[in-house]
Parts: structure tokens; C-alpha cells; sequence
């Protein structure tokens, strides 16, 4: 009930700072259209001082030309629909859809605006409080709930995938119109060749080193990689034991949650989370490690999935929630987990390399270089490689297009993103375009299919694997 003013002379009772502190945040969020589950807080958007330097490295900025799709037109947004001023509608939701949450702005930023954060708060609490169309609320739910959190199912979907594939389903479906009749011919030309044999069957296997061994590993394997990248996992495996490695493949390990952390989706985010947490506890690893740079940003992130009282955590999600129990350890996993070319540089290669005689580019995959910082690792790695000619590209720094599921989601938008960087790739004139992420290798397959350039995409461990 709201108190009425004092009566002069009359003493309020002082409430103690804490208290207080918590009836200023009661009456914010009367105002506010967020809730108090995943929500951005003040400090996060009062970081942006609105100075403009990351409009131009913001993919849909440069594409759209719209402020409401930059990165500070967007913080803008947030923080009118927190105070109030702006309805979480349809406008906002199509503006924070559209975004990539490639956070090439992030690296742009000189105030150190958290934006991949940011954004990623903001979809959950359009998760929370928007009402999407029927059939996106069925494939969302589907996706995110029904399928990532369970690799049997995973299995599943993939071996009717691969039916469809393989069984010249596929075929009849592409010339006889009806893909183009209901408007898929695009997405299916995204789609994950399926492999023939999963990675799964390598779930609980340990991997010797060759020769001495120099530190023993754990591989998170992933969740579609393990049906449409098997080959790719195995690659890393063999370049690990060459160097020294010996590779634990935890069994129960399941998705990231990358998927559904960036989709606004945190509780299956967390509950994912957890199940990777205790799946890598029991060993002594010397580092956790990842080839797919989208799994690994968000692996190093777990820790902001899980606010901790005075733990220097999240700051963003409510600070009345008590962590449970053992959410703490989601730092330390974090702080062991690396990426596959991270983790080579440092370690430094041990065998000896073959040349292997390619003219190649080098496509940054945003979630290592924006999300990890990690940008020279994969081009040293390549570099070493004798016979390997690196020639960069213009705008290797900006996404792709693919982003996860946007893809599929914004497919437009991320088919004209692809365009220009295959003119980009095109310009260098390598054969083969070499990346650090499964899904760009998808998109940059797909964009080498469309627009007929001939070039091979290959992960940078791919590379690396052949020069053994
Ligand atoms: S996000 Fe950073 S770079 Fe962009 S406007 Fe705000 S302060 Fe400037
Ligand atoms: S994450 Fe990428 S698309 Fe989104 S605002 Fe930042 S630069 Fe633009």
C-alpha cells in the first residue's frame, strides 16, 4: 500500500540500509517492464555513454542503417523498457531479435559495455513477459526445451535427418519446387549434413597420448557437432594425442546451453549448465576444451548464469536468490575451459607437420574473437603450418551471418550478412576459407554453395589435422 506523507513531527521508524535498499528495488520494478528473474540492472546500461564508436563495427547497423538496430540504440531500449517509458512490445522484440549478439560492439566499446550480457538478459525477459506467435512458441519450446537439454533425442531427430538426406528424399524435395513452395529452400540449404556414424558411441573413452604424455584433458564434444561434426571431434582428439595429450571424453556431458542462453532461454540454460559442471568434476583435468568457439564462450560464462551473493557473479539477476548449492563451482569449470587453438599456442605444438600446400583466409567466428579475445591463436596455428598461405580477408572480424540459430530465425538478414562475406572470402582468392566454430562452417558451406565460389571450409584443427 503506498504510505502517505509524514505527519509533521512524526518519526518514521529508520529502516536499515539493507531494507531500504530493497523497497527502492520493490518500487523500480512496479514501474519497470521487466521482472526481477534475469533482469539488467542500471550500472549495466549507465556503462554506455552513447559515444557511437561501435555503430560501425555493428553488422546490423551497417546493413539496416537504423539506430534501433545498433548496439546503443538497442542498450536504449533496454533501459526505457526497465524504467517504464517503453512498452515490451513488438518493436522491441524485432529489435533485439535482429541482433546477431556477435558482440563485435563489446570488443568496439571503450566504457567496457557488457553487451553480449546485455542482450542476453533482455531476451529473457522477453522469454518471460511477450507472448510470441503460435508456431514460434511451438519450434522455440520444441528446440530449446524439448530437444537440445537430450542427446538421445538429438539422435533421433538426426537420424531422420539423415533418412532424409541420404534416402534421396532430399533430391525429389529440392526439384520438384515444394521447398521453394513453402519458402525452406533457403534454410534447407543451411541444414547440418548428418554424419553416418555419431560421436556419441566416444562418450566415456579415454584417448592416449602419443609418446610423453603433457597434460592430461577433458573434450567437450557438443551437442549437434556430436551428429554433424563427428569427424571434426575425432580430428581434435588425434591432434591432441599427437600433441601429447591425453583425452578424456566425459560420458553425461550434454549441450552447453549457448542455444538457450542466447534465446533468452536461462532456466534450461542453468539446468544444462549443471549437468556439465558435475559431468567434468570427478577427473583432474588440466584444462576442459572445446573446437567449437559458440560452446566455449559460453562454457567461460557459466559463472554469469548463476548469481552469487558477493561473489563478484552476475550482478544482473536477483541478489535475494541464495546460490544453491555447489553454483559456485561454475567459476572454477570456467576457468579451466579453453579453446582447442588456445590451448595448442600455449602449449606449443610438439609434432612434427607435413605441408600441406593451400592458399587460405581466415573467417574470425565472433565467439571466440569478440566473446574470448582470442584472436592470434588460430592464425599462429595456421601459420605454422608449412605450405599454408594465410592471406587475410577485409572484415574477417564481422559475423558471418550465422549466429547460432539466426540463421534460421532472421534468414534474410543473415543471407545478405553472408553475401558480403563471401565477396570478402572471393576477394582473397584462397581456396579454402579455415574457422574456429562449427556453426560458421555450416553458414560459410552454405554461402560457398550459393553463391558457387568453389572455396572449402575447414576448421582451423582440420588444417592441422591434415599436416600430421
Ligand atoms: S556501447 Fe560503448 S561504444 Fe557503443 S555507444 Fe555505448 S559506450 Fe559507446
Ligand atoms: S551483438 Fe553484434 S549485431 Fe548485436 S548490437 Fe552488437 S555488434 Fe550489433
Amino acid at each position: 500500500m503506498p504510505l502517505g506523507p509524514a505527519r509533521p513531527g512524526t518519526q518514521l521508524p529508520q529502516a536499515p540500509p539493507q531494507a531500504h535498499e530493497e523497497a527502492q528495488r520493490e518500487f523500480a520494478l512496479t514501474l519497470s517492464g521487466f521482472t526481477a528473474q534475469d533482469k539488467p540492472q542500471y550500472e549495466d546500461y549507465a556503462r554506455c555513454v552513447h559515444c557511437g564508436l561501435c555503430l560501425n563495427h555493428c553488422p546490423t547497423y551497417r546493413l539496416l542503417g537504423r539506430e534501433a538496430d545498433s548496439p546503443r540504440g538497442r542498450i536504449r531500449q533496454m533501459a526505457l523498457v526497465d524504467q517504464g517509458r517503453l512498452e515490451l512490445g513488438d518493436a522491441f522484440v524485432t529489435h533485439i531479435d535482429r541482433c546477431l549478439d556477435c558482440r563485435a560492439c563489446e570488443t568496439a566499446c571503450p566504457s567496457g559495455v557488457e553487451y553480449g550480457k546485455l542482450v542476453e538478459l533482455a531476451r529473457a525477459q522477453i522469454e518471460q513477459k511477450y507472448r510470441r506467435p503460435f508456431a514460434s512458441r511451438v519450434a522455440r519450446n520444441f528446440v530449446y526445451r524439448r530437444l537440445l537439454p537430450y542427446p538421445k533425442r538429438i539422435a533421433a531427430a538426426a537420424r531422420f535427418a539423415c533418412f532424409y538426406q541420404r534416402s534421396g528424399l532430399a533430391a525429389i524435395a529440392r526439384a520438384s519446387g515444394i521447398l521453394r513452395l513453402l519458402g525452406l529452400s533457403e534454410r534447407e540449404a543451411l541444414m547440418p549434413q548428418i554424419d553416418r556414424e555419431f560421436f556419441f558411441s566416444e562418450l566415456g573413452k579415454t584417448f592416449p597420448a602419443q609418446g610423453t604424455r603433457r597434460a592430461r584433458v577433458a573434450f567437450f564434444a557438443g551437442c549437434v557437432a556430436q551428429v554433424s561434426f563427428s569427424e571434426l571431434n575425432r580430428a581434435t582428439i588425434r591432434v591432441l594425442q599427437a600433441n601429447g595429450c591425453e583425452v578424456v571424453v566425459p560420458e553425461g556431458q550434454v549441450c552447453c546451453g549457448a542455444l538457450a542462453a542466447h534465446a533468452g532461454v536461462r532456466d534450461v540454460a542453468r539446468s544444462l549448465a549443471r549437468t556439465n559442471i558435475e559431468a567434468f568434476r570427478a577427473a583432474d583435468f588440466d584444462a576442459i576444451l572445446t573446437n567449437a568457439a559458440g560452446c566455449g564462450s559460453t562454457l567461460k560464462e557459466y559463472g554469469d548464469l548463476f548469481p552469487v551473493d558477493g561473489a563478484g557473479a552476475d550482478s544482473s539477476a536477483s541478489r535475494r536468490t541464495p546460490a544453491p548449492k555447489g553454483e559456485h563451482e561454475a567459476r572454477s569449470f570456467s576457468g579451466r575451459v579453453r579453446d582447442v587453438t588456445e590451448f595448442l599456442v600455449e602449449s606449443g605444438l610438439s609434432f612434427p607437420l607435413k605441408p600441406v600446400p593451400l592458399r587460405v583466409t581466415y573467417q574470425d567466428s565472433c565467439h571466440l574473437l569478440h566473446g574470448q579475445k582470442v584472436r592470434e591463436a588460430p592464425r599462429k596455428l595456421i601459420r605454422a603450418i608449412p605450405g599454408v598461405e594465410l592471406v587475410e580477408m577485409l572484415h574477417a572480424d564481422q559475423c558471418c551471418g550465422s549466429a547460432g540459430v539466426y540463421n534460421v530465425t532472421e534468414t534474410k538478414t543473415s543471407l545478405e550478412l553472408l553475401a558480403q562475406k563471401m565477396e570478402c572470402a572471393g576477394q582473397t582468392k584462397a581456396q579454402a576459407i579455415v574457422t574456429a566454430n562449427p556453426g560458421c562452417i555450416l553458414q560459410l558451406r552454405a554461402g560457398a554453395a550459393i553463391h558457387h565460389t568453389g572455396q572449402r571450409v575447414l576448421h582451423v584443427i582440420e588444417l592441422l589435422d591434415r599436416a600430421l
